[in-house]
């Protein structure tokens, strides 16, 4: 999602794009998978909203960025529009916030493939170019079927690989195992924020179905039938204690019948696994486990032109990748 963006953006401002794709563009990412809630703030309740987030991240965030991602995604996502079916309100006007992660991909590829940006699925990037000046000048990987290699030599490269939540088993982020934080980091990039990472997922157990939104009515129980007091807005800490304790199990019974009704729409993969296993998730209890999101809700990353590139010592390990130059 943040590649297409980022290569529409490109593309509009008037560059020559090449998106590269580890999968699939479309169906690969923890988007294609999700219900993408975008930050959707109207300009004059901005202040408030971006203080709010100020204070919940006790400071760190910055009110700049904020305020221009807030813009942004006010200025981008109706452009859309013509690609995509934005659901409308009782009023009549549509309703950009919440978005459907399939349809959504689908729509983002359409509008690449309707602007002209090359799309190349099945495109590892596994290494950044560099000039002798130590800019970023292309990069290159291999590709599927047969691993051939490939190489794009390029003025700018953008990196938007998602997060990583390594092998946790969270919906869709098979593909995601930080290759861009890698490549950032051999490029001289400072990560930032990258100790914010203890967001975990609760989902039955033995499936990577990370679609939790129907938890919200969950009622968890421990191996011999007993209610675990497990409730509120975050269940992560008790749940993540009861399972160090032992198994845990959770039935949805108290899915109001509306709720229920609509969870085909809103979460059309959700019920799949109960389907599988022939059980009725309001009326049987099912395992439940919890998965680490890693940075997949969103880390910062400093460029790398606020330090100074970074002179990779003899025994670096990544040295020997990032001194291979643009011209050779
Ligand atoms: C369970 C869950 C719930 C969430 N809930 C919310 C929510 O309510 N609201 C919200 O705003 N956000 C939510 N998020 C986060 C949000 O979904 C993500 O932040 C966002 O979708 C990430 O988009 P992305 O484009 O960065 O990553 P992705 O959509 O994952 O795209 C990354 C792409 O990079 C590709 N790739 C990886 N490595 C390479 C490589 N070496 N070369 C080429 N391509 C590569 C991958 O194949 C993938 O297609 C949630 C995430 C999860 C997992």
């Amino acid at each position: 999602m943040a590649g297409a963006w980022a290569a529409i953006g490109a593309r509009r401002a008037g560059a020559s794009v090449v998106l590269v794709e580890k999968g699939w563009l479309g169906t690969s990412g923890v988007t294609a998978t999700a219900g993408p809630g975008h930050w959707w703030v109207a300009p004059d309740d901005r202040p408030e909203a971006i203080a709010r987030r100020l204070a919940q991240s006790g400071g760190l965030n910055d009110p700049g960025w904020m305020a221009r991602i807030l813009q942004t995604t006010w200025e981008s996502l109706p452009t859309l529009a013509d690609v995509y079916a934005f659901p409308r309100d009782d009023q009549g006007l549509p309703r950009y916030r919440a978005l459907r992660g399939p349809e959504y991909m689908r729509a983002l590829r359409r509008r690449l493939e309707g602007i002209g940006v090359t799309i190349i699925d099945h495109a590892a990037a596994q290494e950044l170019l560099r000039h002798s000046d130590g800019s970023i000048g292309g990069s290159a990987g291999t590709r599927l079927p047969g691993h051939a290699p490939w190489r794009i030599e390029a003025g700018a490269v953008v990196l938007a690989t998602g997060g990583t939540a390594f092998r946790s088993r969270l919906l869709g982020s098979w593909n995601n195992t930080g290759d861009g934080y890698l490549m950032a980091a051999e490029a001289g990039a400072q990560l930032s924020g990258m100790e914010f990472t203890a967001v975990y997922c609760v989902a039955p157990a033995r499936t990577t179905m990370t679609r939790s939104m129907s938890f919200a009515f969950a009622t968890y129980h421990d191996e011999a039938g007993q209610v675990l007091p497990i409730g509120g807005p975050d269940i992560t800490r008790p749940l993540a204690q009861a399972l160090m304790r032992g198994r845990v199990f959770a039935d949805l019974a108290r899915t109001p019948a509306d709720i229920r009704a609509h969870v085909p729409t809103i979460s059309p993969n959700f019920l799949l696994p109960f389907r599988r296993w022939g059980i009725d998730p309001y009326r049987q209890k099912f395992e439940v486990t919890l998965h680490g999101e890693g940075t997949i809700r969103g880390i910062g990353c400093q460029s790398a032109s606020k330090r100074p590139p970074r002179s990779a010592p003899k025994s670096d390990p990544f040295g020997a990748r990032l001194s291979r130059p643009v011209a050779a």
